[in-house]
């Protein structure tokens, strides 16, 4: 990469605007449009809210972060956690599935992060960690 940093959270609430400020801060030395830096943002605040709201219901974890520059502007990101886990991922992946409570979560994190980014990968097992990679 020509640049690149990691950096760790606590899964506070607060810290996901931390996180996707983080973040911003790397891309921009791409130039990148205004489009292409919003798309990254809310990629990346999908993420870290899951590792806020899913991996750790209800104590604090930490969150692993960490972003990649390369040369013709591609970008990598990767969000980790050591949390619950995910049992079935390409169910947990598919648009509208949640199990969360439907009224505040509606299951499109996933399909959020997918239709801004070029490419998403999530690797997990039950007992954790979640890995999920964000490609630009
Ligand atoms: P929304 O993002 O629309 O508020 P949601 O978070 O439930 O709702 P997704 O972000 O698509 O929807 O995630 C789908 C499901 O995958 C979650 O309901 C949860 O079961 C699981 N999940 C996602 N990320 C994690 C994680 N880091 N650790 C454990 N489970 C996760
Ligand atoms: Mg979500």
């Amino acid at each position: 990469p020509v640049n690149s940093f990691k950096f760790e959270l606590e899964s506070r609430s607060i810290n996901e605007s931390l996180a996707r400020s983080c973040i911003a801060a790397l891309i921009a030395q791409l130039d990148p449009t205004v489009d292409e830096l919003a798309d990254i943002r809310t990629a990346v605040s999908e993420a870290v809210t899951n590792c806020i709201v899913h991996a750790y219901p209800d104590q604090l974890g930490k969150i692993y972060i960490s972003a990649a520059l390369y040369r013709g502007g591609r970008v990598v990101i990767r969000v980790k956690d050591k949390g619950c886990g995910i049992s079935d991922v390409p169910r947990a992946m598919e648009p509208l599935f949640t199990t969360g409570n439907t009224e505040e979560r509606s299951g499109l994190g996933f399909s959020v992060m997918q239709s801004m980014m070029d490419r998403i990968a999530v690797r997990s097992k039950p007992g954790g960690p979640t890995v999920v990679t964000l490609e630009k």
